[in-house]
């Protein structure tokens, strides 16, 4: 048992090729002179996925028979990313498996191109959460997440010249052949008296060199099979089926975040839907172990990833109590032993809060449980506290006034035993602002656990030059301890290795400008410096103030001022409701459009904005950033994980003290990180004074000039209007104080320009970054959640499978 497991013994690309030619006519039904490109993807994908079969068996079987604790993850978003590519470098099949695509005169790269990604998130945090997933597989932990099945993702985006374009995202029209669905795993919701059926559809996550593959269950709505009898017999036809199709719009479609009010019942239900599905499958799970559910926190750790799944609080106590005959104080104790809750966002308008009305329509029983939960809270608390009613009121879970609500953060703290931030300095804010009351109450509920990302995606598939220079250099280890990193150190100064470094890095710049190429049809010089501001496009980001910067940088090469090459590329979607963000992209695409055609900027400067920004494009963005650009409002990124990659690719950052920059910055030295901005601390000063922006702006004639150049239309062909509420939010308002940090934002990136002029020693502070980057690991992150919070050990998976390997 405790022998380190070996890795699947990888049948060589001949098999590979066989099963390719197997599955042309058992799966797809079609000879080769039919098939499509994406008839030999799916061909590919089900060879592999007849390969990783044998450990995701062998681990439902170990953990099933050796009755293994299990951390459980809820989250309403998984961003996976393409799955192909992941599987191969987990099973060690690359080269084989470019080898059978060669051998039917195919390229694994357009095997690879032609896969859809499965977009169920929004960014960061869905993000984290497909990070989460893989991190628990290598380390042989016993997990299972949790999710919904949408079947139209995050919304593609095309840029054209007004800027964003929403479509749907029908990754599932061509089927998906790493999912399988078990419809004999589904449960009944009820939801605003009507019950809706949700159906589990597995999906595989493959443990890096490991035989573990945990499952990922995602639920998918149906409406029962007797819908509506009664219309049906009426000779109603349509209104059945009008039923069956109201039932089945709940996993339709994930919301994009900062969105408008409406469609919010519809979100709600999408909570309780996967959550309640998600805790009966536990609690079958337990019973077909023969194990009571008063045992249900021994067997199970539940983490919800932010409140999207808190209603599970409720939830649990209704199973419990309803279904199963617990009584309140054991069921009260069970659930606050089983789940804890990671806060993601400390920005007001992104606290959950659901109107009480529409809860009492949708969700009844539960309110009840919620009003009692609180009660007895709100009955402890006068104790503990008498004379202090404005103290109970702040930490009610339902908030008072014209519009009352219930707070789901608030209901995820009090039914918690632990809550975590996600960086540093996100962790302290919450003690002291958001949730300053709960921890007086509660002072050792609260913790940080800074985020990772997993080195498998985001070093291993998306570099593959930088990791075989790491392999050649440091040997294969980081690849499962990325703490090895370390050992490039020495080598920073190694005249050879900077060579072999610089080279890696020109290559994958010169795939990102074919790629660049490709998307937007612009010429970009892979030397010159590539400035990168890719994320989810939000006033808080502040890719405004990277906008206004680059104006700067145009008018003083228009002035003749002498500056090293650069190529400032932005990419990320804008909430379809959220205007002002939308408007960002437009100025951006409108700069684009000038600067880019001005003979006076060729081979000085050039602005891209990359449209549909996704894990697959990322993976081609990520290993080619010179300069990162992190320059969120102190004190408004939770973590960041964008930030991370870069760094780890090599990327030096230009960032202000936010989020997880603090920490990448501890690490990688302050003399490899380009540090401007005010502080938070410095920031709530200024705003407890009295922020305005004019002050700043009066004493900067370039600030005003660049403003001045997009409030005349000339990155809008001259309409002067376009612009106006950005600009006039700026002068007014600014409410993420773009004024007040944008000229020591200029001053940094001057220093900037002057690094990169030394290209020798640029390149060692790229090893450096990427040396001294290994604890952003999200396996260094799981490792903490599992032994912290969930207490949860390894349980290693062997090959015991008795499934005949998939050779004819
Ligand atoms: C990493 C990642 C993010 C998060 O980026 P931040 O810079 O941390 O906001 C968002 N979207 C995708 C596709 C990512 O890969």
């Amino acid at each position: 048992m405790a022998s380190p497991t070996p890795a699947p013994c990888p049948p060589k690309g001949q098999a590979l090729l066989e099963a390719m030619r197997r599955h042309l006519f058992s799966s797809q039904a079609k000879s080769a002179s039919l098939a499509t490109t994406h008839d030999h993807y799916v061909c590919l994908s089900l060879a592999v996925r007849d390969i990783l079969l044998t450990s995701w068996v062998d681990t439902a079987d170990t953990y099933t028979s050796q009755h293994v604790r299990t951390a459980t993850y809820m989250s309403a978003e998984y961003l996976l990313g393409p799955h192909l590519e992941n599987n191969l470098v987990s099973l060690g099949l690359r080269e084989e498996a470019a080898a059978a695509c060669e051998a039917l005169g195919l390229s694994l790269e357009e095997m690879l191109a032609e896969e859809p990604e499965p977009g169920l998130g929004n960014g960061g945090l869905g993000r984290l959460a497909a990070c989460f997933q893989e991190s628990m597989a290598t380390l042989e932990l016993p997990a299972i997440g949790y999710g919904i099945r949408y079947e139209f993702g995050i919304f593609r985006q095309q840029i054209g010249p007004n800027g964003q374009m929403e479509s749907t995202d029908p990754w599932l029209a061509r089927g998906n052949p790493w999912e399988v669905i078990r419809p004999e795993w589904s449960y009944p919701v009820l939801i605003g008296g009507q019950t809706v059926i949700g159906v589990a559809y597995d999906t595989p996550i493959l443990g890096y060199g490991v035989h573990t593959a945990n499952t990922l269950r995602l639920w998918s709505a149906q409406a029962p099979d007797a819908f509506d009898f009664a219309s049906f017999n009426a000779g109603d036809y349509t209104r059945a089926v009008l039923h069956k199709v109201q039932s089945e719009t709940l996993s339709k479609v994930l919301y994009p975040n900062d969105e408008l009010e409406q469609g919010k019942r519809l979100r709600l239900s999408q909570q309780i839907f996967f959550v309640s599905c998600s805790l009966q499958d536990m609690f079958r799970i337990l019973a077909s172990q023969g194990i009571p559910v008063t045992e249900f926190h021994r067997k199970f750790a539940v983490q919800l990833n932010d409140t999207h799944p808190a209603i599970a609080v409720a939830e649990l106590m209704r199973l419990l109590i309803d279904v199963h005959g617990v009584d309140w104080d054991t069921a009260w104790s069970i659930t606050t032993a089983t789940i804890s809750y990671t806060n993601h966002t400390l920005l007001p308008e992104a606290l959950e809060a659901w109107g009480l009305e529409l809860f009492q329509q949708l969700l009844p029983r539960q309110l009840q449980i919620i009003y009692e939960i609180n009660a007895r809270f709100l009955r402890t608390l006068r104790i503990r506290f008498p004379g202090q009613p404005e103290l109970l009121e702040r930490l009610s879970l339902i908030e008072e006034g014209p519009h009352r609500k219930v707070r789901m953060a608030h209901l995820a703290v009090v039914g918690s035993h632990t809550v975590n931030g996600v960086a540093e300095l996100h962790s302290r804010l919450l003690k002291e602002n958001l949730f300053a009351d709960f921890a007086r109450v509660w002072p050792d509920r609260f913790t940080n656990i800074t985020n990772g990302v997993t080195p498998r995606r985001w070093l291993a598939v998306a570099n593959p030059p930088l990791a075989a220079l790491l392999n050649d250099a440091i040997g294969t280890d980081w690849c499962r301890h990325l703490d090895q990193l370390r050992r490039l150190e020495p080598l920073a100064t190694d005249a050879a290795f900077l060579e072999r470094w610089q080279r890696v890095r020109e290559q994958s710049k010169e795939r990102l400008a074919a790629t660049i190429r490709q998307d937007t049809g612009v010429l970009v010089d892979p030397a010159s410096l590539f400035d990168v501001q890719v994320k989810r496009i939000h006033e808080y980001k502040r890719q405004h103030m990277a906008a206004l910067q680059v104006v700067e940088r145009y008018l003083r090469l228009r002035a003749g001022e002498d500056l090293p090459p650069r190529t400032v590329i932005f990419g990320g979607k804008a909430a379809p409701g959220y205007a002002m963000a939308k408007l960002i992209i437009r100025l951006i695409v409108g700069m684009a459009e000038i600067i880019n055609i001005d003979p006076a900027m060729d081979g000085r400067l050039r602005v891209i904005f990359l449209p549909n920004f996704s894990v697959k494009l990322g993976q081609k963005i990520y290993p080619a950033v010179d300069l990162s650009e992190q320059i969120s409002t102190a004190g408004m990124e939770a973590s960041g994980t964008g930030n991370m990659k870069m760094s780890l690719n090599g990327a030096l950052t230009i960032g202000t003290l936010d989020g997880a920059n603090i920490e990448i910055r501890e690490r990688v030295g302050d003399d490899n990180f380009f540090l401007f901005g005010h502080t938070a601390e410095q920031l709530a000063a200024i705003n407890r004074s009295g922020y305005h922006p004019m002050p700043w702006l009066e004493n900067d004639a370039l600030a005003k000039e660049a403003i001045d150049l997009i409030g005349s239309g000339h990155f809008s062909e001259g309409d002067r209007d376009l612009f106006h509420p950005l600009l006039a939010n700026l002068c007014s308002s600014d409410p993420f104080r773009v004024m007040a940090d944008l000229g020591d934002y200029r001053r940094a990136q001057n220093e900037v320009d002057s690094a990169w002029c030394d290209a020798g020693r640029w390149s060692m502070m790229s090893v450096l970054n990427t040396a001294r980057c290994g604890f952003f690991s999200s396996d260094r992150s799981i490792q903490e959640y599992a032994e912290r919070i969930w207490k949860v050990a390894p349980v290693p998976v062997n090959a015991c499978s008795v499934i005949p390997s998939p050779s004819p």
